[in-house]
């Protein structure tokens, strides 16, 4: 196995985003290939009886056991901190996966985390019901509201934890704020980035410590393989995050690794027209239905700053009907854009939040997180957009708006 330019930080450094996004991390073994291999191995066998000796006391290079590295899975975590900016990436089997190592692996009983009420329904679940069993007291504020985030640090506050755009009701979180305010407090910033993905936003470059992915979204980007990252100071994955991976077992499976790795080779393109086209849509249904919430309209009260920290505000926004028995008559009513609560996907999809992705929260949760009855959820794909556009005019006219 060679290690290629693609891996040499003094001059993957020097490259523009998308050449990281198709060369960085590339290893080649002795065959040459220009593709990179798939590594379908559990374990590895050594010359001697001193290698593993040294593998295993951190003094040699090299792989152990692939439920610590395995090379498919490696190139992919290079790849990423490339296109992040960051010093190291790690990567687990789902973005559930990353966000509960993101957490477990630094905060203990007695500490306390302050996170965003607008989330995915499972980042929720972590913050609500699995971290208080351990001991660890939560805040859970309106993350737009920069003087709640001031307002929730104790003492023993160790972690922020949010994500911008936050799901589903597209929330738009200062970066620069509270990132900032987390540094001078010594709290560890935990950005969720699934819907946005390095080449929309980079919150790294805003001062967050730890960016935390699903692979599954944007990143795959073609519904196929579940996956998980997380992006940190070398140290931070050392010292933290390692400990606990390596002994907890959430890695991501070399083929899986190796679907998101070519995956990553097109992703600016799809995330760029993919925004550009939720764009055209969201613009065609402001004014045709009650409220759209896509922060790239210039009428979205946070347009403003989701603009100076995204280069495009993304494929996902949400609009809210009249109701959720008008919201559900939209969705029966579609031909062409799929009933489905994934995001980041190629094609078109649509959700109902409040039956799907933030049923389990229940009404009065769902208030709080600010996830009306109403509301729908859309993934804009890779379709023409004036086909999409025709099809939620058709079905709008058939639930008679
Ligand atoms: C989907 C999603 C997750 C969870 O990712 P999985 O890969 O489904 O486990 C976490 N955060 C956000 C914002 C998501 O959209």
């Amino acid at each position: 196995m060679k290690r290629t330019t693609g891996t040499d930080r003094s001059i993957t450094s020097k490259w523009r985003p998308q050449t990281r996004a198709v060369r960085g991390g590339t290893w080649r073994s002795e065959q040459g290939e220009t593709s990179e291999a798939l590594f379908l191995n559990s374990g590895y066998s050594y010359d001697d009886a001193q290698t593993p000796a040294d593998r295993f006391a951190g003094e040699a290079e090299g792989m152990v056991y692939s439920r610590m590295q395995n090379p498919t899975t490696q190139m992919l975590e290079e790849r990423i901190a490339l296109m992040e900016g960051a010093e190291a990436c790690r990567v687990q089997a789902t973005g559930m996966a990353a966000m509960t190592c993101a957490l477990l692996c630094q905060l203990s009983a007695g500490d306390h985390i302050v996170a965003g009420r607008a989330a995915f329904g499972s980042c929720r679940w972590i913050v609500d019901n699995l971290l208080p069993r351990f001991g660890i007291e939560k805040t859970v504020i309106d993350a737009r509201d920069n003087a709640a985030w001031e307002a929730a640090i104790r003492p023993n506050t160790k972690v922020f934890f949010f994500e911008t755009p936050a799901n589903p009701t597209m929330d738009v979180v200062d970066l620069a704020f509270v990132c900032g305010l987390a540094r001078s407090h010594g709290i560890t910033s935990v950005v969720d980035n699934a819907f946005a993905t390095a080449v929309l936003q980079r919150p790294l470059e805003f001062g967050a410590d730890v960016v935390a992915y699903s692979a599954t979204k944007l990143m795959d980007g073609q519904g196929r393989v579940l996956a998980g990252a997380l992006c940190s100071s070398e140290e931070w994955i050392q010292e933290k995050l390692m400990p606990f991976q390596r002994n907890t077992g959430p890695i991501l499976a070399p083929f899986n690794a190796w679907v998101v790795l070519k995956a990553l080779e097109t992703l600016e393109l799809r995330a760029n027209k993919q925004s550009e086209n939720a764009m055209e849509v969201a613009k065609f249904l402001e004014g045709r239905v009650p409220q759209v919430l896509y922060p790239g309209l210039p009428s979205h009260p946070q347009h403003e700053l989701c603009m100076k920290q995204m280069s495009h505000a993304g494929a996902i926004f949400s609009f809210v009907m009249d109701g959720r028995e008008q919201a559900m008559g939209l969705l029966d009513a579609l031909e062409l854009i799929d009933i489905s609560n994934n995001i980041g996907d190629s094609r078109s999809l649509m959700t109902h939040p409040a039956t799907t992705t933030h049923h389990n929260m229940g009404p009065e949760g769902r208030e709080e997180a600010g996830v009306a009855e109403g509301m729908l959820r859309l993934n804009v794909g890779l379709e023409d957009p004036q086909d999409l556009i025709e099809d939620l005019d058709r079905a709008l006219g058939r639930i008679g708006l």
